[in-house]
């Protein structure tokens, strides 16, 4: 069993609704925490993408699912000190270099020998204090990490063990904000997070936060990369795909046991209160194959 403290986490950006791709991932975060004697935490990943309101709409849908979570949830943006400590550790380890690039000219470089598609060319790299000086002037730099190695292996509890590519990727972006790969690893770390429960579509940054963790002393997590949400052109559910939110789906006919049932039973777990699917969980079971969801045609007017 884990240590008492040791937690898993539901860490959702709070961009728009939740969707039932979403939701089926925080119930099975939820799952995977509560089966293992964890307790859940969600974080509102707000650095970003955030959009006025969403936070408290994400979590009354949780609410609404029927999912609990231990505490208040927690809100990057009041964390801003913790991310710049560890940059500041990095940094002080000589781990921290400044990038002047932009996005076009990333794109136009040529790639270093043997790196892999879209790993960062390398350009900034070495670049000396009067360059550096002399870039300032045009644009404020973003800052990236100086890695040491090409790649990095992971164990994930769906997917075995996984090697991914680890580039110099960014710390923080050139507007000063935290990049999503350090705010997760130093936030898992400070919040005890030991279990790792998210969408397959992030499993290749995986091996790079893991890394990230190894360079800062943080202790290595579970993970558990669980299959995306479908459309029926099997493209990654999106909001454009009709009634696929708790509201949307509402007007659809369906309240939120429905919507909670049809989640369960995609995992092959049984309908009806969360703790019943908790007596029934088992990780082995999991299929890491996506569920096609067609969503139901909405009524006009309801
Ligand atoms: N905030 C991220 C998202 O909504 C998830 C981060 C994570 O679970 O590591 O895609």
């Amino acid at each position: 069993m884990p240590p008492l403290s040791a937690a898993g986490r539901f860490a959702p950006s709070p961009s728009g609704d939740l969707h039932v791709g979403n939701l089926r991932t925080a119930i099975l975060a939820w799952l995977f925490a509560r089966s293992t004697g964890r307790t859940f935490l969600v974080r509102v990943e707000d650095l970003d993408r955030s959009r006025t309101g969403f936070a408290e709409r994400q979590l009354a849908d949780l609410a609404a699912v029927g999912l609990e979570w231990d505490g208040n949830p927690v809100l990057q943006t009041a964390r801003r000190g913790l991310y710049q400590d560890a940059i500041v550790r990095l940094a002080d380890a000589g781990l921290v270099y400044e990038c002047f690039c932009t996005r076009a000219e990333i794109a136009e470089a040529p790639s270093a020998p043997h790196a892999p598609a879209g790993a960062y060319p390398g350009t900034c790299r070495n670049l000396t204090a009067s360059e550096r000086e002399r870039r300032r002037r045009d644009r404020p730099a973003a800052l990236r990490l100086r890695a040491g190695v090409a790649e990095f292996s992971i164990t994930d509890q769906l997917h075995g063990a996984v090697t991914g590519a680890v580039d110099d990727f960014v710390l923080r972006r050139n507007d000063g904000v935290p990049a999503y790969n350090l705010a997760v690893v130093v936030d898992d770390a400070a919040q005890a997070v030991d279990q790792v429960v998210r969408g397959d579509d992030l499993l290749t940054s995986a091996p790079r936060q893991a890394y990230l963790a190894s360079l800062l002393g943080l202790p290595s997590v579970d993970y558990a990369h669980v299959p995306l949400v479908l459309n029926t052109h099997h493209r990654r559910l999106a909001k454009r795909d009709g009634a696929v939110t708790l509201d949307s789906l509402r007007l659809a006919g369906w309240d939120t046991a429905n919507v909670r049932d049809a989640m369960l039973r995609s995992t092959g777990l049984p309908a009806g209160p969360l703790d019943r699917a908790l007596g029934a969980f088992s990780p082995e079971a999991l299929s890491t194959e996506p569920w096609i969801f067609d969503p139901p045609e909405t009524t006009p007017g309801g």
